[in-house]
């Protein structure tokens, strides 16, 4: 079967030999976004475990969802992480930490309900006591449902650490529809980031002669395509439009698990949103939802690549800039890092010193180790276009 044809719940669980020379897999093994999705997670976990299911969510998520798991299973015990001083929840050592103490000893199975924060504190969780675990997810936000690291803080260092993928991944439609809406247009931001990852993968591929699976890009520009269709639509919260980009995200998502590497999914403009997070924690500031920061860092790129487009050493994928920018508005996305509270002087250090925070090859990896100068004048000129010059 052509895995660029199969609808996403037939993915699931899916493994094929590919034309790249890999064995790529689908770890995650059932996926179900509908409005019948609470009893679905139910019976599933049902079908998994006789015994004790630990269900963790948050204040939040505990009145969306939680306190119906908890009637629907009676042999589970819930965990709801609080908020601590108004300060939003983090994937931290210290959150991962106090749910450890609190798992009592017999549970068997776990079971998450949330969006990123929640997914990855579980992940991590389950991952160490060495049993599965379900997510339920509550908004289309980030495309780590699927993934088997985790984002976590560690003393207030960003870390990719490894983790598990969930056995599956449930979403109630409706609920999806009304989610926030700033996670709902970081989910977009997030698909749209994809576009500029394989813009780099490519440049990898041509410049370095990097492995490359064709089948994979297609499968993630089919992510991307189902989204960017849905744009206009998603001020609307039209029920389509949101459940293309929760299947965009879950899809863009597991490829980065078929190809046991985040090279399908993120570049160098999630590079550049990595250094905003580090220097926001750092400082104690919170940062923005991941999701909108990476479609600004997209747009970011997309500059940088059109201001060095002659000085690269091999033809690059020609994207739009301006026409990015316009989709993720008419989602209603923000487009600016004003927007975000990224000041001047961080703009410029994250182009600069993106690189600095993966080992992946990247433009920014190109120019700061080839062309520093150019790359230097161009972070400066990016710079311009959203500020004034400092004096
Ligand atoms: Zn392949
Ligand atoms: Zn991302």
């Amino acid at each position: 079967m052509d895995v660029t044809k199969m609808e996403i719940s037939k993915l699931a669980g899916y493994t094929y030999n590919c034309n790249c020379k890999n064995t790529h897999s689908v770890d995650v093994k059932k996926i179900v976004i509908n409005k019948n999705a609470i009893d679905e997670t139910v019976s599933y976990i049902n079908g998994q475990t006789s015994k004790t299911v630990m269900i963790i969510c948050d204040d939040t998520t505990y009145k969306l969802a939680g306190q119906q798991f908890e009637k629907l299973l009676p042999s589970s015990q819930i965990y709801i992480i609080h908020e601590r001083n108004h300060v939003h929840i983090a994937p931290n050592e210290s959150y991962v930490g106090e749910v450890l103490i609190k798992i009592p000893k017999n549970v068997d199975f776990f079971l998450a309900v949330g969006s990123g924060v929640i997914n990855d504190i579980t992940r991590q969780v389950s991952y160490m006591m060495d049993k599965p675990y379900v997510v339920f997810g509550t908004a289309p936000s980030m495309d780590g449902y699927a993934s088997s690291t985790s984002s976590l803080i560690i003393n207030n260092v960003k870390e990719s650490i490894q983790g598990q993928c969930p056995i599956g991944i449930f979403a109630d439609s409706q609920m999806l529809q009304e989610a926030p809406y700033d996670m709902i247009t970081a989910g977009f931001g997030d698909v749209i980031g994809k576009y500029n990852a394989i813009r780099e993968w490519q440049f990898g591929r041509d410049y370095k002669n990097e492995h490359y699976c064709e089948q994979i890009v297609e499968v993630v520009m089919k992510a991307v395509k189902k989204c960017e269709s849905s744009a206009s639509l998603l001020k609307k919260r039209d029920p389509q439009a949101v459940i293309n980009i929760m299947e965009g995200l879950i899809l863009a998502g597991m490829t980065m698990g078929m190809y046991q590497n985040t090279r399908p999914a993120s570049g160098a403009e999630h590079h550049i949103v990595h250094y905003w997070d580090v220097d926001c924690i750092k400082r104690g500031v919170e940062h923005p939802l991941h999701g909108n920061s990476v479609g600004v860092g997209t747009i970011i790129i997309c500059h940088l690549y059109d201001l060095v487009k002659d000085k690269l050493p091999v033809p690059v994928m020609e994207l739009d800039g301006k026409e990015i920018s316009d989709t993720l508005a008419k989602a209603g996305c923000k487009i600016s890092p004003v927007d975000l509270q990224i000041s001047r002087d961080l703009l410029k250090r994250s182009i600069v010193n993106g690189h600095t925070m993966s080992s992946k090859f990247t433009i920014l990896t190109y120019l700061a180790n080839e062309k520093p100068e150019v790359l230097e004048i161009a972070a400066e000129q990016i710079c311009d276009l959203y500020y004034e010059k400092e004096r």
